[in-house]
């Protein structure tokens, strides 16, 4: 019998280019972003095509702003490849891997064929909604960070999560870390009251990182209301940091 070949998982890929980290306590490391299409949330202020484009573009040289494209999916040897030749080229450059999305944990079924390769060229930091769970546990073995989203459903627009988010804590990732809150000038303080009061049962070893939301390119809250907030938040949990997003600020991807 003819040996058959291993078949080699896919990934839908959106991007994948070097820029800067720019939200929670990483801002402004340099980091190589993987970013996923598909997504089992539907946020109102959600920036990304969840939807799977048929080419990804992938930058020529990183950091450049220059894209080729490959077709869609891309299957996870190819994209190991690209990124072992970034490493090489660029010693010293990146921080890490980012696997961004939509939310990567959709895909957990591939990554776990290529993250422990993955994890040979850098370190791999996993950004999520979380609210997959059951989606993460395979992959703890094979990550190194985690920036974790709760979403305030006044803000997402998106029903309560509060369970799935308190089983995703449960897990005990022992890794570092931080949960991240996006909050709007709409935000209900209820609400935020509940998510520190989630951390401060389920993570107490974790920075609870507000970010105010991003309008055209600038902090969307006031710095008087994201004041209110932290107080809010800080009665039940005190290691809260407020935290804006700065890579719409420099202008970079
Ligand atoms: S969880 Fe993230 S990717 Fe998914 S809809 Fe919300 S903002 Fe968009």
């Amino acid at each position: 019998m003819p040996v058959q070949p291993t078949p080699v998982a896919e990934l839908p890929v959106i991007e994948v280019f070097s820029s800067i980290q720019g939200e929670g306590p990483w801002v402004g490391c340099r980091q190589v972003f993987v970013r996923l299409a598909e997504c089992n949330l539907k946020c109102r202020y959600c920036d990304t095509p969840t939807a799977p484009p048929d080419v990804c573009r992938i930058e020529t040289l990183p950091g450049t702003e220059e894209f080729k494209t490959l077709p869609n999916p891309v299957p996870v040897d190819v994209l190991f490849l690209l990124l072992r030749d970034w490493a090489k080229e660029t010693p010293g450059l990146h921080h890490s891997i980012s696997l961004t999305g939509g939310e990567p944990l959709v895909h957990s079924d591939a990554l776990t064929q290529v993250l422990p390769a993955l994890r040979d060229v850098l370190p791999v930091y996993l950004e999520t909604n979380g609210t997959l769970p059951e989606a993460l546990e395979p992959l703890l073995p094979h990550l190194d960070f985690i920036s974790m989203d709760l979403k305030l459903p006044s803000v997402a627009g998106v029903t309560p999560q509060w369970e799935d988010h308190r089983q995703f804590l449960r897990l005990g990732w022992n890794l570092p870390g931080y949960v991240k809150v996006v909050v709007s000038e709409q935000t209900c303080e209820e609400e935020l009251e509940e998510a520190a009061t989630l951390v401060a049962e389920e993570a107490e070893n974790k920075d609870l990182i507000l970010q105010p939301i991003t309008l055209d390119n600038q902090p969307g809250v006031s710095g008087q209301r994201m004041h209110q907030f932290q107080e809010v938040a800080a009665r039940v949990y005190p290691r809260v940091r407020v935290i804006p997003q700065v890579h719409p600020i420099l202008g970079a991807l």
